[in-house]
């Protein structure tokens, strides 16, 4: 990443068409909406083109090295307030630092900035991304009694992000050889020795005889979820899957308006890389289906990926952290199914009266015996 700086152009079609103020998207519709006069815009989508597709991994590649995008700092000027804002590299879009309007970057307009394929909108608005944490909050096994009492006023800062990620599909062949075991029983002659007597007893044991094997199964893979951000663990944003596929549209900025966004960190490649990954236990498990018998050996194997396809999609979170007893907890919701996946206290005084009082209750019925 270099730092330097390039001006930014933000993008010219966030205008109201009633009086000319800046929009914003509106989460759970398909439209932005003003502030200012409660105008809605509706974002035009082409009806005859919904099906979402892949494009071919390899060709996607090419096109990359050639258009290598910038990772520089942005300047933007808010056309609201006029001031300045500084978007990180990586930013796409964010609000004004001064008046909070929003400032979204132009792919068009000379930005060299890799547009995503398609967007998975916000569905969940703000309130209802506090109320799902709220609940989340509520719900929690051993927590502190006085948790969700003590943290309802600080989640208010809950900040909208679209993160970046790729998905991969993928067919593939895989060639391999090992053993198969199979079960067979011998009767075995044994001695016990009963009350100072000896008898004779027999017994069946089981053995395994191993035949060598090899073979080739097919696998297809469709929708290998990479996280492409850096900015949450990808620990949490795996647990916030499923999304809500059904629900992506072709990419457009204007959903962005109003929310930070981000391009990738990870580049396809290692994002491809990652996504192998999560085919190598499906691949395996095939190939001991294949083999067959009691038990299975996997020796060599050798995948080909034929066929990979890749999407560079946008995902939505709220996400925001709160604090209890001085200790700080991070949070995010998916802000299309409502999941929350978050950092939280335990409390282990509960824990401990919980075992007493189970303890309690077995000394008690042994009591009663
Ligand atoms: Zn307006
Ligand atoms: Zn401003």
């Amino acid at each position: 990443m270099n730092n330097t700086i390039s001006p930014g152009t933000i993008n010219p079609s966030l205008k109201c068409n009633g009086c000319g103020a800046l929009l914003y998207f509106a989460p759970g519709s398909r439209s932005l909406k003003c502030d200012h006069c409660g105008e809605r815009n509706a974002i035009e989508t082409d009806q005859t083109d919904r099906a979402i597709q892949s494009v071919d991994y390899d060709r996607f590649i090419d096109h990359l090295s050639e258009n290598k995008k910038s990772d520089d700092m942005k300047v933007v000027n808010c056309s609201n307030c006029g001031s300045q804002t500084t978007l990180s590299a990586f930013t796409t879009s964010d609000k004004c630092s001064f008046c909070a309007a929003p400032l979204v970057l132009s792919p068009e307009d000379g930005q060299q900035y890799l547009p995503p394929h398609y967007i998975l909108p916000f569905e969940i608005n703000k309130q209802q991304g506090i109320d799902y944490f709220q609940k989340w909050l509520k719900g929690l096994w051993w927590a502190p009694k006085d948790l969700a009492k003590e943290v309802n006023s600080s989640s208010s800062g809950l900040q909208g992000i679209y993160l970046p990620h790729w998905t991969y599909d993928t067919d593939t062949t895989t060639g391999y050889n090992g053993r198969r075991g199979e079960y067979y029983y011998t009767t075995e002659n044994y001695t016990v020795t009963v009350e100072g007597k000896t008898e004779n007893r027999t017994r069946e044991v089981q053995h395994t005889q191993w035949w060598a094997v090899s073979g080739k199964v097919n696998c297809s893979f469709n929708d290998l979820i990479v996280p492409a951000s850096k900015s949450l663990p990808p620990k949490t944003l795996n647990k916030l899957a499923p999304w809500n596929f059904k629900m992506l549209v072709k990419f457009d900025e204007r959903y962005m308006s109003g929310f930070r966004s981000e391009t990738y960190q990870v580049d396809p490649q290692q994002g491809l890389l990652m996504a192998i990954e999560q085919t190598k236990d499906q691949i395996r498990y095939a190939i001991n289906q294949d083999i067959g018998g009691d038990r299975q050996e996997i020796g060599d194997i050798e995948t080909d990926y034929l066929n990979k396809a890749i999407k560079y999609i946008m995902l939505p979170v709220w996400a925001s952290a709160y604090s209890y007893n001085n200790k700080v907890y991070q949070f995010t919701v998916n802000a299309s199914t409502g999941e929350v996946i978050g950092q939280r206290p335990i409390s282990w005084i509960r824990i401990l009266f919980f075992i007493l009082k189970i303890l309690a209750v077995i000394v008690a019925g042994m009591l009663l015996l």
